[in-house]
């Protein structure tokens, strides 16, 4: 299997192994498939046998031909393994016959970025052996909290690899802050800067783009390599959960093989519902997507009218991760509806003027998958009051955003098939604003807040964020942005 640009039909076509290790094409393009491997009949009824890591080993297995069976199955045991995944890798929970929430937040950071940051690193520590690179990643990362957190989990104590974390001061949530603070592993680094997220973005850019660092790294045996979400290590590990998912409700007895289900994903930069649309043209029975969006709903005007325009306000809303006015994945999508040569004028008419409208044709192959809707904030937090009145079930934010747009879905078309709604993450990891839409009330503290949420709903805090406030913090340096080359070679050492 050979991945290629979506900008560019002509370029050279790379291995899984260099896309990894590459992260973004030359041309700017993101990488895909340069078609698209077939699950049969045979192959889903072989997959349900299996356990999460044996699935994802096998799934990926067709895309990352230049990895071995052996290496994949290794690799997906380590990544998924019980101890890191308290209570599974994406268990389903029933809230009723058309309605299955798929919980993707019980890894080691309690957000569904675990289920793809557990698995990269290792394929990218494979990756370098493969390509014959023998220097060390230096991972870079600016952080705005969730990301940060998630890949220091994922590339901590990895073979080849080093890391570094920078994280505004005061742009993070007291959590947030604390739990990259305390965070474990030889391999690395945290620390915060002056400043805001926007701040620390600008001083990890300016590192990547300085040739003059490159040299001096190359001379102490590095290269800098990015945790971006964009990059097919991280995409290709989420195609696995729809087909498990598709998997246990076979499973159950609640499918047959062959029948429809629906799918909603509450969606911010689209890399994690591209992977179901994946697992869609994979031959997995998927009939919709439901793309959820919050207040920031600049994906469901796009599914709606086909123009993309981000000249718009931004809101700040309490499901921060969906905060996001330019989805990156989605160019992804707009390359296998309309190809490299569309979407690469698309791409341009983004970055000129900040929008695009795709042509009929390709409109219409986007709505035979796609369908838009979102939550405000109100909605939202009804929807987390409703859910535990309902079913006693207790949701995130991001969660709640899927849930209301899966509800509106049905109630909108009647359409009953057995609707599988991703959750992104654990309701206490945005303890504070669930406990305000359940109570009407401000919890005493951030801190607070999980122990108040736990007491009122008498749901066990998730195993990451307990006692979080105890544990031993390792990293307290706060510099100006300005420093970041020096601390970065300071800690490289030598
Ligand atoms: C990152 C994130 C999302 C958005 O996922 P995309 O793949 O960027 O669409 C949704 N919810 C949570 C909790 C997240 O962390």
């Amino acid at each position: 299997m050979k991945f290629q640009s979506t900008r560019d039909q002509s370029a050279a076509k790379l291995s899984a192994a260099q896309v990894i290790k590459q992260g973004l094409a030359a041309d700017g393009g993101l990488f895909v498939p340069e078609t698209i491997p077939q699950l049969t009949r045979a192959d889903v009824e072989a997959l349900c046998a299996m356990d999460y890591p044996a699935r994802a080993a096998t799934i990926l297995g067709k895309f990352l031909t230049d990895y071995t069976a052996e290496e994949l199955l290794a690799d997906c045991k380590a990544a998924y393994a019980p101890k890191s995944f308290v209570g599974g890798a994406a268990p389903l929970h029933k809230l009723n016959d058309s309605l299955h929430v798929m919980e993707l937040w019980h890894g080691p950071t309690a957000a569904f970025k675990d289920m793809a940051l557990q698995i990269m690193p290792r394929l990218l520590s494979r990756a370098l052996v493969k390509t014959g690179e023998d220097r060390t990643a230096l991972i870079l990362v600016a952080t705005s909290g969730d990301t940060g957190k998630a890949a220091l989990e994922g590339y901590k104590d990895i073979e080849r690899i080093k890391m570094m974390v920078f994280y505004p001061v005061d742009g993070v949530s007291t959590v947030q802050k604390l739990q990259m603070q305390t965070q474990t592993g030889a391999n690395v680094n945290v620390t915060a800067i002056k400043g805001n997220f926007d701040d620390a973005q600008t001083g990890v850019k300016k590192i990547f783009s300085d040739s003059e660092i490159a040299k001096d790294l190359d001379k102490k045996g590095y290269f800098l390599s990015s945790a971006n979400s964009i990059n097919w290590g991280r995409l290709a590990p989420q195609i696995v959960y729809y087909v498990s998912a598709y998997c246990d409700l076979l499973n159950s007895g609640e499918i047959k093989y062959g029948d429809l289900i629906n799918v909603t994903v509450p969606t911010g930069n689209f890399g994690n519902i591209f992977a179901a649309y994946l697992a869609k043209r994979m031959g997995l029975p998927i009939d919709r997507l439901v793309c959820a969006s919050n207040k920031n709903n600049i994906l469901t005007d796009f599914l709606e009218t086909g123009t993309y325009d981000r000249n718009r306000d931004f809101y700040l809303t309490m499901s921060p991760s969906m905060d996001i006015l330019i989805s990156s994945n989605l160019e992804r999508l707009l390359y296998f509806a309309a190809g490299a040569e569309k979407t690469a004028a698309y791409m341009r008419s983004l970055n000129e003027t900040g929008a695009y409208t795709v042509d009929a044709a390709t409109k219409s192959v986007i709505d035979a998958h796609f369908a838009g809707y979102y939550a405000d904030e109100q909605a939202t937090a009804k929807t987390i009051r409703d859910t535990m009145d309902e079913y006693g079930y207790l949701i995130d934010t991001h969660t709640a955003v899927a849930v209301s747009a899966a509800k509106d879905y049905q109630t909108k078309t009647g359409d009953k098939k057995p609707m599988v709604v991703a959750s992104t993450a654990s309701p206490y990891k945005f303890a504070a604003d669930v406990y305000t839409a359940l109570t009407d009330r401000t919890p005493t503290s951030p801190l607070g807040a999980l122990d108040e949420l736990s007491m009122r709903t008498g749901v066990e805090i998730t195993y990451p964020l307990r006692g979080i406030a105890e544990r031993q913090v390792r990293f307290t340096d706060v510099i100006e942005s300005r420093d970041m080359p020096a601390t970065m070679f300071a800690y490289l050492g030598k």
